[in-house]
């Protein structure tokens, strides 16, 4: 058959292994599953009652504008509905993105080490992907600035970037997007804002006002608890939100994602909460690897990446047949790091007490690279 050639290159997505998947293979009861950087006091009460009480009608296709959604968004975050594109997670927002912008005879300009649906989309519509390689895990802003040239379509920005957990500061930030080409979309992907503490992390919104080239990608699938029902949404100039639009398909979002979504943004109290619970799952982490003299990048997001000695899917195994579920830096390309979500305090001191042992167990190789 005449299937693209872009299609033939790409695997499909790897997720990490589900809990039941784990518990048939290794015979355990109990499994933590600390993979995707999923919130682990999972979502608002209010939500889950909201669910409960949910009459909507199952036959009535969605309201494909998310007009209420849209409007509670826009409350809160400043901006005008017009300014919102919503998508079956930030997910669809990036390959609405792709879809819109990228194709043969461009290319696009990203991190090595972040988010992998840049890249498999920006393949997929045929365009050639720049990859910078990350400096001590931060986005090498001055290396990626020198990739663009005239056939430049999109920028891809991760900030808290997953894997590493590091972010670009409010000045960097700014100075880069000033001297980046109004031509060039640039996308600013916060799946992780919330989580920030950082005092010159930048708090964006208003932004798009200013840079007409700039798209913010933030979702419903981390702090919120929200990933099964997959809401995204990103925050542009109206000219770009109308521009996107045709590319996103009709009904993306279903009704009751997009009710329960106006629920868990009402409950701002939850959210504040998870914050403050990951400041104390991070400092349980970084108190461990001082302790223990493994390397690992100071975080903004809910996961932390630790460096190892050894091959980080070695680590992953041991864990793994142990009920405990971390993902390798491997995918991410850094063989030796291990991305870690933080968890409830109880489920972190698991996770910390199991990659003691293996630490106590397995000898670490003396040619090591970290
Ligand atoms: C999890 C994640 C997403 C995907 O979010 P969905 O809304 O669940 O599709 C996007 N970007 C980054 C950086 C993420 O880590």
């Amino acid at each position: 058959m005449k299937w693209n050639e872009a299609v033939l290159s790409l695997k499909s997505y790897q997720p990490g292994k589900s809990t039941d998947e784990v518990k048939k293979l290794y015979g355990l009861e109990k499994i933590t599953k600390l993979a995707s950087n999923e919130n682990p006091f999972g979502c608002s009460e209010k939500v889950r009652e909201a669910v409960r009480n949910s009459t909507h009608s199952f036959a009535i296709y969605p309201d494909g504008y998310a007009t209420m959604l849209r409007e509670a968004v826009a409350n809160h975050t400043g901006v005008k509905p017009t300014q919102l594109i919503f998508g079956n997670g930030s997910d669809e927002n990036i390959q609405i993105i792709s879809r819109s912008l990228l194709g043969s005879g461009k290319n696009t300009v990203m991190a090595t080490g972040t988010f992998s649906q840049y890249r498999h989309n920006a393949t997929l519509e045929g365009a050639e992907v720049r990859e910078v390689p990350h400096l001590d895990g931060a986005h090498d802003l001055e290396g990626m600035l020198k990739e663009i040239d005239e056939k430049t379509a999109v920028v891809w920005l991760c900030t808290p970037n997953n894997p590493t957990g590091k972010y670009i500061s409010e000045k960097d930030l700014v100075s880069f997007i000033e001297r980046v080409p109004e031509d060039v979309l640039i996308v600013l992907d916060e799946a992780y804002c919330e989580y920030a503490t950082a005092e010159d992390y930048p708090r964006t919104n208003q932004w798009i006002n200013t840079f007409k080239n700039l798209i913010i990608l933030r979702t419903f699938s981390k702090i919120y608890g929200l990933a099964s029902f997959r809401v995204g949404y990103g925050l542009a100039d109206e000219d770009i939100i109308q521009k996107l639009d045709p590319s996103r398909e009709p009904f993306n979002v279903n009704t009751l994602a997009q009710n329960i979504a106006i629920v868990a943004l009402e409950d701002q109290a939850f959210i504040e909460k998870c914050k403050d619970e990951n400041q104390k799952g991070l400092k349980q982490y970084y108190e461990f690897c001082d302790k223990e003299n493994l390397a690992y990048y100071p975080s903004q997001g809910n996961f932390i990446f630790i460096h190892f000695k050894q091959d980080a899917d070695m680590v992953f195994q041991y864990l793994l047949e142990r009920g405990y579920i971390a993902r390798s830096g491997k995918a991410f390309g850094f063989p030796n790091s291990l991305r870690v979500t933080i968890g409830s305090t109880d489920e972190n001191e698991g996770m910390i007490n199991t990659i003691k042992t293996f630490l106590n167990e397995v000898e670490a190789p003396s040619n090591s690279l970290l």
